[in-house]
C-alpha cells in the first residue's frame, strides 16, 4: 500500500467496489481531494456504485479520459488495517476483492445521508401531577444524562407505556428533538464492579487484562469446564479494552446469542452492547456499522460476520465456543471466521482470547506449539461439581426393536423424576424418522433433487430434505411400487423419541428442543426460558442444547446414540464427538444438585468413549494429534476441497478429468491431488457434485499453486467451482 494517503484534486485513484469486476478501477480524485480508505461513490456505465479508494491509481490508460469520483460519502474512511486485512483474508480464502468488500459492507444505505428521528431528554418544564410512572421516566433521564433515547427505548427502560412519556412532553419535562439517526451506542461503563472472582479466576482475568494492556497483538486458549466462569473472566477483559478506549467484539455462535448473554454484559457494563447478528434489523445493521466505525460503539457482540466490521480501533476479540462448527462459514466465501479473527488481530495489534471448554484440535495445536498463550479455569463456579460420567452398554440391555430408551436409562429418569429433578435426553437428530422405506418393495423415498433421504417431520405432517429444505405431504402409497399403507419409518429422530418418553413416562411434562419446531428465534428463546423455569419434566432436543443455555434443575443428560458422530470417514468425527458428548453432559448439574450423564453405545470400549467418559482430556488430545500428525492432514498438514458443480454431469467429468491431468502447478509445491468423485452428497439442489481434495505440507504455497492450477481451465457458466481452504466438512 502506498506511503502516499492523499490524493489531491485531479490524481487518479484505484477505487474496489463490489461489483465483480476482477480487481479495482481508476478514477479521478474530486475536488477538495481524499484520503485512501475514503468511501466514495463512482459512476460505472449507466450507473453509481459504491467504492473505496484503495491507492494510487494504477495507470496504463489515457489519463484525460479518466472518470471522477462522483462524491466522497459520509461515513468513517476505512483504515489501513482492515485493508489490509481485506487483502490478506482474500488471498487466504482465495476470494476475489469485490467480494471481500462485500463482505465489510453488508449494511444498507451506507451511500444515503444520514437521516433524522426524533428522540427523547431531559425538558426544562414542571410536572403538574407527579405519578410514579412519570418519576420513573424522569428517573431513568438524569440517570443515563446526556444521552437521548427514541420513544421505545425510554418508555421501555422505564417501563411506562409510550402515553406517559408524551405527556411529559407536552408538559416540557421532557424534551422532542429531531437528531440524526445512526446515534451512538450507550457508554459502556468499565468501572462498575463485576462478580468477585475466585482465586483462580481473578489470575487468569488478571493475565488476560495484561494482555490487553500490552496493546500488542496476542492469542490466548481460555480452556474452562463449562459453567467454570470463562464469560466471567473475559468480559474482565473486555472491560480493560473499554476503559483504554479500544473498541472489543465478542463472537458467539448464532444460537448462543440469547438475551441471557446480553443482560448479563448490561449487568457489567449498566448498558447493552451493540448487536451483530441475522435477527438484527436493516436500520440497525446500518447504526452498527457506521457507529462501529466512527467509535461510537465500545462493544459488539455479534455472530461471525461481525469480524468484517470496520472497528476504527480493535483492541480485543473474544471467540466464544470457538471450537463450534458455525465459525466456518461454508456458503459464497469460505472462511474461518476463527482463523481469520487472528489474522485480523495480529493486523490491528489486537489480542485474541479463543475460548471453549473443548477447544478445536487446531487451537489445542497451535497452544502446544507456543503460539498461542494457554490459561485454564479447572472448576466450576460455587457449589457447582462436574458431572458423573458413565456408559451404558447397550449390547447388556434389553429392548424391543424400534425403542431408544434403553431399561437402566429409564430407571434413572424415573429416579430423577421422583426428586423433582429435569432430565435431557440427548438425540442428534431432527424429524420423526431419518428414513422412511416401503415395506412393499423396498424403495427408500429420497429427494427429487438432491442425493439424499427425505426425513419425516411427523409433527410438521410432511416430509422435508435436510439438503435442500425441499418439503413434501407424506405419501399414502410408494411413489415406487404404488402399495398403499406400506410406507415405515426407520431409526429414531427426536419426535419419535419425544413419542417412545410419553409412552414410557405418561405423568412427565415432555418438551422437544428442536431448531425445525420453532417459527422464530423468539419462539424458540421462549421455549428455553419456559424450561429453564421447571416447565418441563424431560427435554428431548438436538444438537442445539448443547449450548450456551442453562438449565439449573437438569440433573440428567442422557446421550441416546453416542456412537451416531463417530460413523463414517469425516475426518473430524472423533474430534466433533468428543466435543458435542462433552458438551452435552456439561449441561447436568449447573447448579448445586450434582449432575449425571449416561452415553448411550454398543461399543463402550471404543476410544472414543473411554477419553470421554474418563475426562482424560490431555490424552485424547495428544492421541488425535499424533494420529493426524502421522497421516499429515490438519492441524499438522494443509487440506484444500475443491467442489464442481453443475446440471449437466458430462460438464464435470470434463472439467474433472482435465484438473487431473493437468496438475502441474500442485506438483511442483508438492501437494497430492485426490479425485475427482463424486461427492458424498452427489446431488443437491438440482446440480451435480464431484470433489476433488487437495493435500499439502503445512507450509506450503497453497493458495499461489491453487490459482495458477484452475487458470488454467475454462468452463461454462453453469458450472461453479468452489474452493474450500481448509475444509471443516466433506460433503
Ligand atoms: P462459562 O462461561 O465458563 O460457562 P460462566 O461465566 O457463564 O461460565 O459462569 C457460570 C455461572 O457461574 C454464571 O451464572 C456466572 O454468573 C456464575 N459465576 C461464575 N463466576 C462467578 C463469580 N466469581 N461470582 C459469582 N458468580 C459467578
Ligand atoms: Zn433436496
Amino acid at each position: 500500500m502506498s506511503a502516499n494517503n492523499y490524493f489531491s484534486e485531479g490524481e487518479a485513484v484505484a477505487v474496489l467496489t463490489t461489483q465483480p469486476l476482477g480487481s479495482t478501477l481508476d478514477y479521478k480524485a474530486p475536488e477538495g481531494g481524499l484520503n485512501a480508505g475514503a468511501f466514495v461513490e463512482v459512476p460505472l456505465g449507466p450507473r453509481r456504485v459504491l467504492g473505496v479508494v484503495w491507492g494510487p491509481g494504477e495507470g496504463g490508460f489515457d489519463r484525460t479520459k479518466l472518470r471522477g469520483v462522483a462524491r466522497v460519502l459520509d461515513v468513517a474512511p476505512m483504515g489501513a488495517a482492515m485493508r489490509e486485512f481485506l487483502t490478506r483474508a482474500g488471498a487466504y480464502t482465495l476470494t476475489d476483492m469485490p467480494q471481500m468488500l462485500r463482505l465489510a459492507t453488508r449494511a444498507p444505505g451506507l451511500a444515503t445521508p444520514p437521516g433524522k428521528r426524533k428522540v427523547y431528554r431531559p425538558g426544562q418544564g414542571e410536572v403538574d401531577r407527579m405519578t410514579p410512572a412519570r418519576a420513573r421516566v424522569l428517573d431513568v433521564l438524569e440517570e443515563h444524562g446526556g444521552l437521548s433515547f427514541t420513544l421505545g427505548e425510554l418508555a421501555e427502560i422505564a417501563g411506562v407505556s409510550t402515553s406517559v412519556v408524551k405527556g411529559l412532553v407536552k408538559q416540557g419535562a421532557v424534551s422532542e428533538d429531531l437528531a440524526p439517526r445512526d446515534v451512538p451506542f450507550p457508554r459502556l461503563d468499565p468501572d462498575l464492579p463485576g462478580v468477585e472472582l475466585s482465586q483462580e479466576q481473578a489470575t487468569v482475568a488478571e493475565a488476560l487484562c495484561e494482555g490487553v494492556r500490552g496493546r500488542e497483538y496476542g492469542t490466548t486458549l481460555l480452556k474452562g469446564v463449562t459453567g467454570s466462569g470463562k464469560t466471567e473472566v473475559y468480559l474482565e477483559a473486555v472491560a480493560a479494552c473499554i476503559a483504554q478506549g479500544r473498541q472489543a467484539l465478542v463472537l458467539l455462535p448464532e444460537i448462543a446469542l440469547t438475551q441471557e448473554f446480553l443482560t448479563r454484559v448490561e449487568e457489567r457494563f449498566g448498558a447493552k452492547p451493540a448487536e451483530w447478528h441475522s435477527g438484527v434489523t436493516m436500520t440497525e445493521r446500518r447504526r452498527v456499522w457506521k457507529m462501529v466505525g466512527e467509535g461510537g460503539a465500545s462493544l459488539v457482540v455479534g455472530a461471525r460476520s461481525a469480524l468484517f466490521l470496520p472497528f476504527r480501533e480493535l483492541g480485543l476479540v473474544v471467540v466464544d465456543e470457538e471450537h463450534d462448527g458455525s465459525y466456518k462459514q461454508e456458503e459464497g466465501v469460505t472462511y474461518s471466521a476463527r482463523d481469520m479473527t487472528v489474522l485480523r488481530a495480529s493486523l490491528e495489534g489486537a489480542q485474541v482470547v479463543l475460548a471453549s471448554a473443548t477447544p478445536s484440535l487446531e487451537s489445542w495445536a497451535n497452544a502446544e506449539a507456543g503460539k498461542y498463550k494457554r490459561l485454564e479455569l479447572t472448576s466450576r463456579f460455587g457449589a457447582a461439581v462436574l458431572p458423573e460420567m458413565r456408559s451404558i452398554d447397550m449390547r447388556l440391555e434389553t429392548l424391543p426393536s424400534d425403542r431408544w430408551v434403553s431399561p437402566t436409562l429409564r430407571r434413572l429418569v424415573e429416579d430423577r423424576m421422583e426428586k423433582g429433578e429435569q432430565a435431557l435426553l440427548f438425540l442428534n437428530r431432527r424429524g420423526y424418522a431419518p428414513v422412511t422405506v416401503c415395506r412393499a418393495c423396498g424403495h427408500q423415498i429420497g429427494c427429487p433433487d438432491c442425493d439424499a433421504r427425505m426425513v419425516e417431520h411427523r409433527f410438521l405432517k410432511q416430509l422435508m430434505c435436510h439438503q435442500c429444505g425441499l418439503t413434501m405431504p407424506i405419501p399414502e402409497a410408494c411413489p415406487e411400487c404404488h402399495v398403499e399403507g406400506k410406507l415405515a419409518p426407520v431409526g429414531p429422530g427426536v419426535e419419535r423419541l419425544s413419542e417412545e418418553v410419553v409412552k414410557l413416562f405418561p405423568e412427565a411434562r415432555v418438551a422437544v428442543l428442536s431448531s425445525d419446531l420453532f417459527g422464530s428465534a423468539r419462539a424458540l428463546k421462549a421455549a428455553v426460558a419456559e424450561i429453564a423455569e421447571g416447565g418441563a419434566d424431560i427435554v428431548i432436543g438436538t444438537q442445539m442444547v448443547a449450548k450456551g443455555h442453562n438449565f439449573p434443575k437438569l440433573t440428567l443428560v442422557g446421550v441416546i446414540d453416542a456412537d451416531l458422530g463417530l460413523q463414517g470417514t469425516d475426518l473430524r468425527a472423533a474430534e466433533r464427538t468428543f466435543q458435542l458428548m462433552r458438551q452435552v453432559a456439561g449441561r447436568a448439574g449447573r447448579a448445586e444438585t450434582p449432575g449425571l450423564a449416561v452415553l448411550q453405545s454398543f461399543q463402550p470400549e471404543h476410544p472414543v468413549i473411554r477419553a470421554i467418559l474418563s475426562g482424560e482430556e490431555e490424552s485424547f488430545w495428544k492421541a488425535e494429534a499424533s494420529e493426524r500428525r502421522s497421516v499429515g492432514v490438519p492441524p499438522y498438514g494443509r487440506l484444500a476441497g475443491i467442489v464442481l458443480s453443475s446440471p449437466e454431469l458430462d460438464d464435470l467429468t470434463a472439467l474433472g478429468a482435465a484438473m487431473a491431468r493437468q496438475s502441474g502447478p500442485l506438483r511442483e509445491i508438492g501437494a497430492q491431488l485426490f479425485g475427482p468423485a463424486p461427492a458424498p452428497i452427489a446431488r443437491i439442489r438440482g446440480r451435480h457434485r464431484v470433489r476433488l481434495l487437495i493435500k499439502a505440507e503445512k507450509s506450503a504455497p497453497i493458495q499461489g499453486a491453487i490459482s495458477r492450477w484452475l487458470d488454467q481451465f475454462k468452463w461454462p457458466g453453469r458450472v461453479r467451482v468452489q474452493v474450500d481452504i481448509d475444509p471443516l466438512s466433506f460433503f
